[in-house]
């Protein structure tokens, strides 16, 4: 658990993304749930013993984003209108509760009693939704919700002008490697504009430790670098499949290792990044010529 404002805390040593919370005078405002069931409930009991947890707000679709949801039961949650559309979607894609389950045997034993039980049946997607921005107020917090798309999306900023922080899902991979299965890159580097305009002095990530302004234009290159990679390949008319024959080495767009247990998704990133980019380019570049 790290203090990245006043009253603001993220973990960032979990297996999954970097759930956060501010600690209001009215309790508290989540971002993200942790993935694994243990370290979810682990959280929410210490939490709801201090005070009440106030509403749960989700940064994107992502599975180590949203599947932590239904341990926090009767919490409010807030996503953006098209989060709500794919909620279910999402969670579903990696398989059912029993495959869950027999993988997590393995993976996070102390986790498996509570995959799947009886009290946390709800997946709980967001009740409170919004298109382009929400405010909140909470005790003496502002809690700005903003629409930032871009490495999905739904993709959302929660913006807590009180405590100088903005907490920005995947929108930031914080020295490490940079997700962009299904981006669009346009409006990223767009929304990482955006994010640098907002008054804050520390930005949590979706994934690595929390940072400053200067890491926005970093951020910017990396998907700079793959979109001009892609975009050569689709200039010479090379198809995604044709382009993948070759084997890609990420780190020349991407100086950064892969994350806080990602790795075994090593090996076929760079072709879910190859097929999104190439469709993306192929249509804009049909679109201007059209
Ligand atoms: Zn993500």
């Amino acid at each position: 658990m790290r203090r990245v404002g006043k009253n603001t805390f993220a973990e960032i040593y979990f297996r999954g993304c970097n759930p956060s919370f501010v600690e209001t005078s009215d309790g508290y405002v989540m971002i993200d749930s942790p993935q694994q069931p243990i370290d979810a409930v682990r959280w929410r009991e210490r939490m709801e013993e201090k005070a009440p947890i106030r509403y749960l707000i989700n940064t994107e679709p992502h599975g180590d984003h949203i599947a932590g949801n239904c341990y926090f039961p009767g919490v409010q949650v807030v996503g953006h209108t098209s989060l709500q559309a794919c909620f279910d979607r999402y969670l579903n894609q990696s398989g059912t509760i029993e495959e869950k389950r027999e993988r997590m045997k393995t993976a996070d034993p102390d986790s498996v009693w509570l995959m799947g039980h009886p009290d946390y049946k709800d997946p709980n997607g967001p009740k409170i939704t919004f298109d382009d921005k929400l405010t909140l107020h909470v005790g003496n917090h502002t809690i700005n919700i903003l629409h930032h798309p871009g490495h999905t999306g739904p993709q959302t900023t929660i913006h807590v002008p009180e405590e100088g922080v903005a907490f920005t899902g995947d929108n930031i991979f914080y020295k490490c490697r940079t997700w962009l299965q299904e981006a669009d890159p346009w409006a990223w580097l767009d929304s990482l504009k955006r994010l640098d305009a907002l008054d804050v002095e520390t930005y949590v990530p979706g994934h690595g430790d929390p940072c400053g302004k200067a890491y926005l234009k970093e951020q910017a290159q990396i998907v700079e670098n793959w979109v001009g990679m892609v975009e050569r390949f689709v200039d010479r008319g090379v198809s995604a499949e044709d382009a993948l024959k070759e084997p890609i080495d990420e780190t020349k767009y991407d100086p950064y290792p892969m994350g806080q247990n990602l790795f075994m998704h090593n090996e076929r990133l760079n072709g879910m990044t190859m097929r999104n980019l190439h469709k993306r380019i192929l249509e804009k570049k049909q679109k201007a010529g059209a």
